[in-house]
């Protein structure tokens, strides 16, 4: 078979069933950045790859990389299986958000070391059961805050976005990428303190220590960021939650 050997550990994004017996998985991989690979015969029941090719997985995979845009897995081997995120409806449907983001917004097949431990530490969370916080909104939109950056797009939060002021910051302007003035408020939505710290306090705490903020304040956060990245990076995210 031409074509060379790829090792590298990776998240599963996303599998989906193709074919009689097959996967096609996309990953996220620490070394690569995106990828898309087919995984034969996985779903027949004696399959090597036993029941390991599921999202959240982190595996070290052997793959062969030929003339195709997806590459064919050879061998997987359990990282971590996060089982208790699996067993939780809330932590499984905010693991899910979490790889629907990575998938929307870091679709390059470059690297982003980065990016790639913070979905494995949130992934961690949510499968600790000594962090009964992991799967709540306050961690979620940390964990988005924190992935726009990782990505190049965190808004800007110091000052006016338009201006450069520093005091009156009362509105958000996703097309200006951060928190504006009272003068610069045109298209701008308002923002209150309670949402402006949440952000400024996500982004310095790590994803365990979230702040605590109420829904009002949390809403505006989540369109803060959805509004940035629709603007700046062109990609629509799902509901936080
Ligand atoms: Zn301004």
């Amino acid at each position: 078979m031409a074509g060379k050997t790829v090792k590298t550990e990776a998240i599963v994004l996303r599998s989906i069933r193709y074919g009689e017996a097959d996967r096609i998985l996309h990953c996220y991989s620490k070394t690569r950045g995106r990828f898309g690979a087919i995984a034969k015969g996985a779903r027949k029941p004696k399959s090597r790859f036993g029941g390991r090719l599921e999202p959240f997985f982190r595996l070290d995979l052997m793959l062969h990389e030929g003339r195709s845009d997806l590459m064919t897995v050879t061998s997987a081997t359990t990282v971590e299986g996060y089982p208790r995120l699996r067993s939780s409806g809330p932590a499984l449907t905010a693991g899910a958000r979490a790889c629907d983001a990575v998938l929307r917004l870091l679709d390059a097949a470059e690297p982003n070391p980065p990016a790639y431990n913070l979905l494995c530490r949130y992934l961690a969370l949510l499968d600790d059961p000594s962090e009964p916080r992991a799967a709540d909104l306050t961690t979620a939109l940390s964990f988005r805050l924190k992935l726009a950056l990782v990505a190049g797009f965190a808004p800007e939060l110091a000052s006016c976005a338009h201006c450069g002021e520093s005091d009156h910051l009362v509105g958000f302007s996703g097309a200006a990428g951060g928190v504006v003035c009272a003068s610069c408020e045109a298209g701008s939505f308002p923002l209150d303190e309670e949402a402006h710290r949440f952000m400024v306090e996500a982004l310095a705490q790590p994803l365990s220590e979230a702040p605590a903020a109420e829904q009002r304040a949390l809403r505006q956060v989540e369109r803060a960021i959805g509004e940035t990245l629709e603007h700046h990076a062109h990609v629509q995210l799902r509901a936080a939650a």
